[in-house]
């Protein structure tokens, strides 16, 4: 499905439209993705933070630290408690929550991250990048690998 995306959180209370195509998407198997989306993992969308348009709605900020140091904004609505989008503090990319997406289909993601937290059950598809923790140098060829 081309750009623009439309999408919002589980009450409706928060909408947005995106007007760019994501330049990746991708699953991470970490714990902390885990706790956020209260699952097994965390699915996202990588897209440019000017192209975010918020349709209706506020969200509140959650200020996140990683184990980096590097701070960002995890937006989420405040009436569902839906996690939104995060952002990095100057980031030029946030990343969108693909499963508010009103249609997500024909995105797939192109890594898996921190493959050694993921559940013992999940199977990995073997044409996907995979990443035991971050990748290192950055999310370049998680981009690269981007099909659509
Ligand atoms: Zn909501
Ligand atoms: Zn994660």
């Amino acid at each position: 499905m081309p750009a623009p995306y439309t999408g919002g959180c589980q009450c409706g209370a928060f909408r947005f439209e995106i007007s760019a195509e994501p330049v990746t998407a991708y699953v991470c198997h970490c714990v902390a993705c885990q706790k956020q989306s209260g699952s097994a993992f965390g699915m996202a969308i990588m897209v440019p933070s000017d192209a975010i348009t918020v349709l209706k709605g506020e969200a509140k900020t959650y200020t996140k630290t990683a184990a980096s140091g590097r701070e960002s904004d995890c937006n989420f609505c405040p009436e569902c408690g839906n996690r939104i989008f995060h952002r990095g503090k100057d980031a030029p990319m946030a990343s969108v929550k693909t499963g508010l997406l009103d249609d997500a289909s024909g995105i797939e993601p192109a890594a898996h991250l921190w493959t050694s937290q993921a559940h013992d059950w999940v199977t990995i598809p073997d044409d996907v990048l995979q990443y035991e923790t971050q990748p290192e140098g950055g999310m370049g060829p998680v981009i690269e690998a981007y099909k659509g």
